[in-house]
């Protein structure tokens, strides 16, 4: 539980509020015995910048708060520069 919110947060931390965005991180559900395994889709909060995540197929579903400043915050972080 704790590695799958890890990696919804660090695929979050970097987008802006508001946006929906499709995950990298696997649902870990097991309706009916058989892993879900549909990509996570999460939304930033605009005010708060709690991270809502679910499900589209199964409706598993929570909230992330005080992910700010863990060790999967990514911003700040980022670098990079175009080369052409
Ligand atoms: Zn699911």
């Amino acid at each position: 539980m704790f590695q799958f919110m890890a990696s919804i947060v660090s695929k979050m931390s970097v987008v802006d509020a508001g946006e929906i965005i499709k995950t990298a991180t696997q649902c870990h559900k097991r309706p009916n015995r058989i892993s879900c395994k549909e990509w996570i889709v999460a939304r930033k909060g605009i005010e708060k910048s709690e991270i809502e995540w679910a499900c589209p197929k199964c409706g598993y579903h929570g909230i992330i708060h005080g992910w700010q400043g863990t060790s999967w915050d990514f911003r700040g972080k980022m670098h990079g520069e175009i080369i052409q």
